[in-house]
Protein backbone atom coordinates (compact mmCIF):
# COMPACT_ATOMS: atom_id res chain seq x y z
CA UNK A 1 0.00 0.00 0.00
CA UNK A 2 2.60 2.32 0.63
CA UNK A 3 4.90 1.81 -1.87
CA UNK A 4 6.53 4.39 -3.67
CA UNK A 5 8.43 2.77 -6.76
CA UNK A 6 6.06 2.55 -9.48
CA UNK A 7 6.91 -0.49 -11.37
CA UNK A 8 8.03 -3.49 -9.40
CA UNK A 9 6.79 -3.91 -5.64
CA UNK A 10 9.57 -2.90 -3.60
CA UNK A 11 10.43 -6.09 -1.86
CA UNK A 12 9.98 -7.75 -4.65
CA UNK A 13 12.98 -5.41 -6.31
CA UNK A 14 14.81 -6.28 -3.28
CA UNK A 15 14.59 -9.62 -3.73
CA UNK A 16 15.61 -9.69 -7.23
CA UNK A 17 18.61 -7.34 -7.87
CA UNK A 18 21.10 -9.55 -9.46
CA UNK A 19 24.88 -9.22 -8.45
CA UNK A 20 27.44 -7.82 -9.98
CA UNK A 21 29.02 -11.22 -11.42
CA UNK A 22 27.48 -14.56 -11.69
CA UNK A 23 27.85 -16.82 -8.62
CA UNK A 24 29.77 -19.95 -9.05
CA UNK A 25 27.63 -22.14 -7.48
CA UNK A 26 24.65 -20.18 -8.25
CA UNK A 27 24.11 -19.07 -4.73
CA UNK A 28 20.52 -17.40 -3.95
CA UNK A 29 22.29 -15.48 -1.19
CA UNK A 30 24.70 -13.45 -1.34
CA UNK A 31 28.20 -14.59 -0.10
CA UNK A 32 30.32 -12.87 2.39
CA UNK A 33 33.32 -12.25 1.07
CA UNK A 34 35.21 -11.49 4.34
CA UNK A 35 38.67 -10.97 2.57
CA UNK A 36 41.54 -8.09 2.73
CA UNK A 37 42.81 -8.53 -0.92
CA UNK A 38 41.98 -9.86 -4.73
CA UNK A 39 44.48 -12.07 -6.87
CA UNK A 40 45.40 -11.01 -10.05
CA UNK A 41 46.37 -13.41 -13.13
CA UNK A 42 49.00 -11.28 -14.59
CA UNK A 43 51.17 -8.38 -13.46
CA UNK A 44 49.71 -7.10 -17.17
CA UNK A 45 46.05 -7.14 -15.55
CA UNK A 46 47.51 -5.93 -12.19
CA UNK A 47 48.53 -2.65 -14.32
CA UNK A 48 45.45 -2.33 -16.71
CA UNK A 49 43.55 -2.21 -13.30
CA UNK A 50 45.73 0.74 -12.02
CA UNK A 51 45.51 2.41 -14.94
CA UNK A 52 41.55 2.53 -15.19
CA UNK A 53 41.24 0.51 -17.95
CA UNK A 54 40.11 -2.61 -16.49
CA UNK A 55 37.61 -2.89 -13.43
CA UNK A 56 38.08 -5.30 -10.43
CA UNK A 57 37.90 -5.02 -6.89
CA UNK A 58 41.66 -4.51 -5.23
CA UNK A 59 41.73 -3.60 -1.67
CA UNK A 60 38.95 -4.03 0.72
CA UNK A 61 39.01 -0.65 1.76
CA UNK A 62 38.27 0.58 -1.39
CA UNK A 63 35.72 -1.70 -2.61
CA UNK A 64 34.24 -5.15 -2.21
CA UNK A 65 32.31 -7.49 -3.63
CA UNK A 66 29.17 -7.88 -0.78
CA UNK A 67 29.69 -4.48 0.07
CA UNK A 68 29.46 -3.33 -3.74
CA UNK A 69 26.17 -5.79 -3.65
CA UNK A 70 24.66 -4.06 -1.11
CA UNK A 71 25.19 -0.64 -3.15
CA UNK A 72 23.70 -1.85 -6.15
CA UNK A 73 20.91 -3.12 -4.18
CA UNK A 74 20.11 0.31 -3.11
CA UNK A 75 20.79 1.99 -6.23
CA UNK A 76 17.92 0.24 -7.66
CA UNK A 77 15.60 0.60 -4.95
CA UNK A 78 16.04 4.13 -5.32
CA UNK A 79 16.60 4.36 -9.01
CA UNK A 80 19.62 6.58 -8.68
CA UNK A 81 22.78 7.03 -10.23
CA UNK A 82 25.16 5.86 -7.41
CA UNK A 83 25.37 4.40 -4.01
CA UNK A 84 28.52 4.67 -1.76
CA UNK A 85 28.27 2.49 1.05
CA UNK A 86 30.08 3.58 4.41
CA UNK A 87 31.37 2.70 8.12
CA UNK A 88 28.38 4.85 9.58
CA UNK A 89 25.95 7.62 9.12
CA UNK A 90 28.41 10.22 10.35
CA UNK A 91 31.03 9.01 8.00
CA UNK A 92 28.18 9.86 5.20
CA UNK A 93 27.52 12.95 6.02
CA UNK A 94 31.42 14.10 7.00
CA UNK A 95 31.96 12.35 3.56
CA UNK A 96 29.62 14.54 1.84
CA UNK A 97 30.22 17.20 3.29
CA UNK A 98 34.01 17.08 3.18
CA UNK A 99 33.64 16.09 -1.06
CA UNK A 100 31.61 19.07 -1.69
CA UNK A 101 33.39 21.91 0.31
CA UNK A 102 37.18 23.48 0.87
CA UNK A 103 38.02 26.01 3.79
CA UNK A 104 36.38 28.81 2.93
CA UNK A 105 33.43 27.52 1.98
CA UNK A 106 29.86 27.87 3.79
CA UNK A 107 26.85 25.38 3.84
CA UNK A 108 23.81 26.21 4.95
CA UNK A 109 21.57 23.86 7.39
CA UNK A 110 18.85 24.21 10.30
CA UNK A 111 18.39 24.93 13.86
CA UNK A 112 17.00 21.30 14.55
CA UNK A 113 19.18 18.37 13.25
CA UNK A 114 20.31 15.39 14.93
CA UNK A 115 22.71 16.09 17.59
CA UNK A 116 26.23 14.83 16.20
CA UNK A 117 25.40 16.30 13.28
CA UNK A 118 24.88 19.50 15.14
CA UNK A 119 28.09 18.98 16.52
CA UNK A 120 30.22 18.12 13.66
CA UNK A 121 28.50 21.41 11.60
CA UNK A 122 29.37 23.97 14.44
CA UNK A 123 32.42 22.46 15.96
CA UNK A 124 34.19 19.77 13.85
CA UNK A 125 34.36 21.25 10.50
CA UNK A 126 34.52 24.74 11.81
CA UNK A 127 37.83 23.87 12.68
CA UNK A 128 39.02 22.97 9.46
CA UNK A 129 37.82 26.56 7.71
CA UNK A 130 34.46 25.16 6.73
CA UNK A 131 31.29 27.12 8.15
CA UNK A 132 27.63 26.45 9.03
CA UNK A 133 24.90 28.66 8.33
CA UNK A 134 22.13 27.71 10.88
CA UNK A 135 18.74 29.07 9.49
CA UNK A 136 14.86 28.37 10.19
CA UNK A 137 14.52 26.11 6.93
CA UNK A 138 10.99 26.97 6.91
CA UNK A 139 11.75 30.98 6.36
CA UNK A 140 12.51 31.06 2.39
CA UNK A 141 13.91 34.69 3.22
CA UNK A 142 15.75 33.98 5.83
CA UNK A 143 17.82 31.07 3.88
CA UNK A 144 18.24 33.02 0.70
CA UNK A 145 19.77 36.43 3.03
CA UNK A 146 22.79 33.50 3.64
CA UNK A 147 23.76 32.50 0.32
CA UNK A 148 26.99 34.17 -0.75
CA UNK A 149 29.51 32.87 -3.52
CA UNK A 150 31.01 30.88 -1.36
CA UNK A 151 27.91 28.87 -0.60
CA UNK A 152 27.90 25.16 -1.72
CA UNK A 153 24.88 23.08 0.10
CA UNK A 154 21.99 23.24 1.99
CA UNK A 155 21.89 20.62 4.37
CA UNK A 156 18.22 19.32 6.12
CA UNK A 157 16.30 16.16 7.32
CA UNK A 158 13.79 15.02 5.66
CA UNK A 159 11.49 14.76 9.58
CA UNK A 160 13.52 16.43 12.46
CA UNK A 161 13.81 14.28 15.33
CA UNK A 162 12.66 14.37 17.92
CA UNK A 163 10.55 17.56 16.99
CA UNK A 164 9.07 15.62 14.31
CA UNK A 165 8.97 18.78 12.02
CA UNK A 166 8.54 17.96 8.08
CA UNK A 167 11.08 20.15 5.58
CA UNK A 168 9.47 22.20 3.45
CA UNK A 169 11.33 19.88 0.81
CA UNK A 170 9.99 21.89 -2.49
CA UNK A 171 11.14 25.09 -1.49
CA UNK A 172 14.29 24.30 -0.32
CA UNK A 173 15.04 22.80 -3.51
CA UNK A 174 13.35 26.09 -5.42
CA UNK A 175 16.00 27.85 -3.56
CA UNK A 176 19.03 25.60 -4.06
CA UNK A 177 18.45 25.76 -7.81
CA UNK A 178 17.86 29.29 -7.83
CA UNK A 179 21.38 29.53 -6.30
CA UNK A 180 23.10 26.29 -7.86
CA UNK A 181 23.01 25.05 -4.63
CA UNK A 182 23.68 21.28 -4.04
CA UNK A 183 20.30 19.70 -2.24
CA UNK A 184 21.29 17.04 0.54
CA UNK A 185 18.93 15.60 2.50
CA UNK A 186 19.40 13.11 5.45
CA UNK A 187 16.46 10.86 4.70
CA UNK A 188 17.60 8.18 7.35
CA UNK A 189 13.73 8.48 9.31
CA UNK A 190 12.08 8.34 5.98
CA UNK A 191 13.57 4.82 4.08
CA UNK A 192 13.35 4.93 -0.18
CA UNK A 193 10.02 2.63 -0.44
CA UNK A 194 7.89 5.86 1.16
CA UNK A 195 10.12 8.90 0.04
CA UNK A 196 11.32 9.27 -3.81
CA UNK A 197 14.19 11.86 -2.82
CA UNK A 198 14.36 12.47 -6.40
CA UNK A 199 10.81 13.88 -7.31
CA UNK A 200 11.29 16.34 -4.95
CA UNK A 201 14.65 17.83 -5.95
CA UNK A 202 16.80 16.32 -3.61
CA UNK A 203 20.24 15.59 -4.91
CA UNK A 204 22.20 13.73 -3.06
CA UNK A 205 20.58 11.58 0.51
CA UNK A 206 22.41 10.26 3.30
CA UNK A 207 21.04 8.06 5.15
CA UNK A 208 21.93 6.08 9.09
CA UNK A 209 22.15 2.86 7.68
CA UNK A 210 21.73 1.76 11.49
CA UNK A 211 18.59 2.46 11.42
CA UNK A 212 15.81 1.10 9.17
CA UNK A 213 18.31 -0.52 6.72
CA UNK A 214 20.20 -2.62 8.93
CA UNK A 215 17.30 -4.73 9.44
CA UNK A 216 16.56 -3.81 13.17
CA UNK A 217 20.07 -2.60 15.14
CA UNK A 218 22.22 -5.39 13.74
CA UNK A 219 25.36 -2.91 12.83
CA UNK A 220 26.76 0.48 12.16
CA UNK A 221 26.59 1.57 8.55
CA UNK A 222 25.63 4.60 6.49
CA UNK A 223 24.97 5.03 2.90
CA UNK A 224 25.65 8.29 0.22
CA UNK A 225 23.05 8.16 -2.66
CA UNK A 226 23.66 10.60 -5.65
CA UNK A 227 20.73 11.02 -7.59
CA UNK A 228 22.21 11.92 -10.97
CA UNK A 229 20.61 15.55 -11.02
CA UNK A 230 23.27 18.23 -9.81
CA UNK A 231 25.37 20.23 -12.31
CA UNK A 232 28.42 19.20 -10.79
CA UNK A 233 30.54 21.76 -12.85
CA UNK A 234 28.80 25.00 -10.69
CA UNK A 235 31.24 23.38 -8.07
CA UNK A 236 35.03 24.17 -9.08
CA UNK A 237 35.79 20.71 -6.56
CA UNK A 238 34.59 18.21 -9.41
CA UNK A 239 35.86 20.12 -12.60
CA UNK A 240 38.92 17.30 -12.83
CA UNK A 241 36.42 14.42 -11.74
CA UNK A 242 34.01 15.72 -14.51
CA UNK A 243 36.36 15.36 -17.52
CA UNK A 244 36.87 11.67 -17.10
CA UNK A 245 33.67 11.11 -15.07
CA UNK A 246 30.86 12.75 -16.07
CA UNK A 247 27.65 12.53 -14.31
CA UNK A 248 29.52 10.19 -12.01
CA UNK A 249 32.06 13.25 -10.63
CA UNK A 250 30.53 12.86 -7.17
CA UNK A 251 30.71 9.27 -6.91
CA UNK A 252 34.37 9.23 -7.97
CA UNK A 253 35.39 11.98 -6.19
CA UNK A 254 34.20 10.38 -3.26
CA UNK A 255 35.96 7.16 -4.46
CA UNK A 256 39.36 8.72 -5.51
CA UNK A 257 39.61 10.85 -2.76
CA UNK A 258 37.80 11.64 0.50
CA UNK A 259 36.40 8.59 1.02
CA UNK A 260 39.47 6.31 0.23
CA UNK A 261 41.73 8.39 2.03
CA UNK A 262 39.90 8.94 5.17
CA UNK A 263 39.23 5.27 5.41
CA UNK A 264 35.47 4.83 6.67
CA UNK A 265 34.40 2.00 4.87
CA UNK A 266 31.97 -0.28 5.37
CA UNK A 267 33.23 -3.96 6.79
CA UNK A 268 31.41 -6.76 4.60
CA UNK A 269 29.95 -8.66 7.51
CA UNK A 270 27.99 -5.19 8.10
CA UNK A 271 27.03 -4.93 4.16
CA UNK A 272 25.37 -8.70 4.48
CA UNK A 273 23.45 -7.60 7.26
CA UNK A 274 22.31 -4.28 5.32
CA UNK A 275 21.50 -6.69 2.46
CA UNK A 276 18.97 -8.69 4.04
CA UNK A 277 17.83 -5.81 5.93
CA UNK A 278 16.98 -4.13 3.00
CA UNK A 279 14.97 -7.44 1.87
CA UNK A 280 12.40 -6.63 5.01
CA UNK A 281 12.60 -3.52 5.28
CA UNK A 282 9.17 -2.59 3.42
CA UNK A 283 7.73 -4.99 5.65
CA UNK A 284 9.00 -3.83 8.95
CA UNK A 285 8.45 -0.28 8.12
CA UNK A 286 4.88 -1.77 7.35
CA UNK A 287 4.08 -3.16 10.78
CA UNK A 288 5.79 -0.14 13.03
CA UNK A 289 3.54 2.37 10.84
CA UNK A 290 0.54 -0.14 11.52
CA UNK A 291 2.03 0.34 15.19
CA UNK A 292 2.52 4.09 15.81
CA UNK A 293 -1.28 4.41 14.14
CA UNK A 294 -2.64 1.68 17.03
CA UNK A 295 -0.77 3.72 19.81
CA UNK A 296 -1.72 7.05 18.53
CA UNK A 297 -4.94 6.15 18.70
CA UNK A 298 -4.50 5.04 22.01
CA UNK A 299 -2.56 7.98 23.24
CA UNK A 300 -4.91 10.25 22.22
CA UNK A 301 -7.68 8.87 24.17
CA UNK A 302 -5.75 8.88 26.94
CA UNK A 303 -6.43 10.80 29.91
CA UNK A 304 -2.76 11.57 31.27
CA UNK A 305 -1.32 12.22 27.75
CA UNK A 306 -1.51 16.11 27.33
CA UNK A 307 -0.24 15.67 23.28
CA UNK A 308 0.75 13.39 20.67
CA UNK A 309 2.98 13.87 17.93
CA UNK A 310 3.16 11.68 15.20
CA UNK A 311 2.55 13.30 11.46
CA UNK A 312 1.04 9.84 10.65
CA UNK A 313 -2.04 10.47 12.19
CA UNK A 314 -4.46 12.40 9.69
CA UNK A 315 -5.78 14.38 13.07
CA UNK A 316 -1.91 15.99 13.01
CA UNK A 317 -1.29 19.38 11.38
CA UNK A 318 1.42 17.96 9.24
CA UNK A 319 -0.21 15.18 7.91
CA UNK A 320 -0.79 16.14 4.30
CA UNK A 321 3.27 17.13 4.03
CA UNK A 322 3.08 13.73 5.05
CA UNK A 323 0.94 12.48 2.70
CA UNK A 324 2.67 14.49 0.02
CA UNK A 325 6.38 13.45 0.51
CA UNK A 326 6.35 10.26 2.18
CA UNK A 327 3.18 8.50 1.20
CA UNK A 328 1.46 9.28 4.72
CA UNK A 329 4.45 7.44 6.78
CA UNK A 330 6.73 10.30 8.28
CA UNK A 331 9.45 7.74 9.26
CA UNK A 332 7.72 5.52 12.67
CA UNK A 333 9.07 7.79 15.28
CA UNK A 334 6.41 9.19 17.87
CA UNK A 335 6.49 11.68 20.44
CA UNK A 336 3.85 12.45 23.44
CA UNK A 337 3.70 15.06 26.75
CA UNK A 338 3.01 14.12 29.77
CA UNK A 339 1.96 16.34 32.87
CA UNK A 340 5.64 16.64 34.27
CA UNK A 341 9.17 15.45 33.43
CA UNK A 342 8.50 13.31 37.03
CA UNK A 343 5.38 12.13 35.35
CA UNK A 344 7.50 11.23 32.28
CA UNK A 345 10.29 9.35 34.43
CA UNK A 346 7.40 7.32 36.37
CA UNK A 347 5.64 6.38 33.52
CA UNK A 348 9.01 5.24 31.70
CA UNK A 349 10.40 3.06 34.87
CA UNK A 350 6.89 1.35 34.71
CA UNK A 351 7.59 -0.15 31.48
CA UNK A 352 8.38 -4.15 30.82
CA UNK A 353 7.53 -4.43 26.99
CA UNK A 354 8.88 -0.89 25.82
CA UNK A 355 13.12 -0.61 26.07
CA UNK A 356 14.50 2.60 27.75
CA UNK A 357 17.43 3.12 25.09
CA UNK A 358 18.85 5.73 22.61
CA UNK A 359 18.50 4.08 19.31
CA UNK A 360 15.86 4.46 16.22
CA UNK A 361 13.77 1.97 13.97
CA UNK A 362 14.99 -1.29 16.30
CA UNK A 363 12.79 -4.12 15.78
CA UNK A 364 12.08 -3.41 19.35
CA UNK A 365 10.19 -0.29 20.75
CA UNK A 366 12.68 2.29 22.41
CA UNK A 367 11.91 5.12 24.92
CA UNK A 368 13.98 8.08 26.06
CA UNK A 369 13.35 11.40 27.47
CA UNK A 370 14.93 14.07 25.18
CA UNK A 371 15.49 17.02 27.42
CA UNK A 372 17.33 14.92 29.89
CA UNK A 373 19.56 12.96 27.70
CA UNK A 374 20.39 13.62 24.15
CA UNK A 375 19.85 17.43 24.84
CA UNK A 376 21.79 16.75 28.39
CA UNK A 377 24.55 19.29 27.41
CA UNK A 378 22.29 22.41 25.89
CA UNK A 379 21.77 25.56 27.59
CA UNK A 380 17.83 26.47 28.63
CA UNK A 381 17.47 28.71 25.97
CA UNK A 382 18.98 26.13 23.19
CA UNK A 383 16.49 23.64 24.46
CA UNK A 384 13.97 26.11 24.10
CA UNK A 385 15.29 27.09 20.67
CA UNK A 386 14.59 23.19 19.39
CA UNK A 387 11.56 22.73 20.93
CA UNK A 388 12.51 20.10 23.69
CA UNK A 389 10.18 19.83 26.81
CA UNK A 390 10.96 18.32 29.74
CA UNK A 391 7.69 17.10 29.59
CA UNK A 392 7.96 14.98 26.02
CA UNK A 393 8.73 11.34 25.45
CA UNK A 394 9.95 9.90 22.15
CA UNK A 395 9.09 6.86 21.29
CA UNK A 396 10.67 5.05 18.52
CA UNK A 397 7.96 2.24 17.15
CA UNK A 398 9.19 -1.52 16.60
CA UNK A 399 7.50 -4.63 14.99
CA UNK A 400 5.97 -6.38 18.62
CA UNK A 401 2.31 -7.39 18.87
CA UNK A 402 0.69 -4.27 19.46
CA UNK A 403 -1.73 -5.36 21.81
CA UNK A 404 1.42 -5.74 24.42
CA UNK A 405 2.82 -2.52 23.06
CA UNK A 406 -0.64 -1.09 24.49
CA UNK A 407 -1.39 -3.07 27.51
CA UNK A 408 2.26 -1.90 28.90
CA UNK A 409 1.84 1.69 27.99
CA UNK A 410 -1.64 1.30 29.76
CA UNK A 411 -0.27 -0.31 33.13
CA UNK A 412 2.64 2.76 33.53
CA UNK A 413 0.37 5.12 32.84
CA UNK A 414 -1.95 3.82 35.63
C1 LIG B 1 21.50 8.05 13.88
C2 LIG B 1 21.45 9.20 12.96
C3 LIG B 1 22.61 9.72 12.35
C4 LIG B 1 23.99 9.15 12.64
O1 LIG B 1 24.10 7.84 12.21
P1 LIG B 1 25.16 6.79 12.87
O2 LIG B 1 24.93 5.57 12.03
O3 LIG B 1 24.81 6.64 14.29
O4 LIG B 1 26.50 7.38 12.66
C5 LIG B 1 22.47 10.78 11.48
N1 LIG B 1 21.26 11.31 11.21
C6 LIG B 1 20.14 10.86 11.77
C7 LIG B 1 18.83 11.50 11.42
C8 LIG B 1 20.18 9.79 12.66
O5 LIG B 1 19.05 9.35 13.24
Amino acid sequence: MMNALKKTGFTTLALNVPYAKNDPHNSLQMPLYETVAFDFESAEQMEANFRGEYAAHVYSRSSSPTVEYFELKLKALTESQGVLAVSSGMAAIADVLLSVTKAGDNIISGHQLFGHTYALLSQTLGEFGLEARFSDLKKKEEIEMLVDENTRAIYFETVTNPQLEIADIEMLAEVAQKHGLLLIADSTLTPPNVFRASKFGVNVEVVSATKYFSGGATSFGGVIIDHGNYDWSLNPNFSKYIEKYGQNAFIARLRKNIYRNTGGSMAPQTAKFMIQGLDILELRVEKCYQNCLALGAFMQSHAKVKAVGYPGLKSDSDYPLAKKYFCGVPGTIMSFDLESKEACFEFMNKLNVIRRATNLNDNKTLIIHPYSTIYAEFSEEERAKANIRDTMIRLSVGIENVEDLIADMEQALA
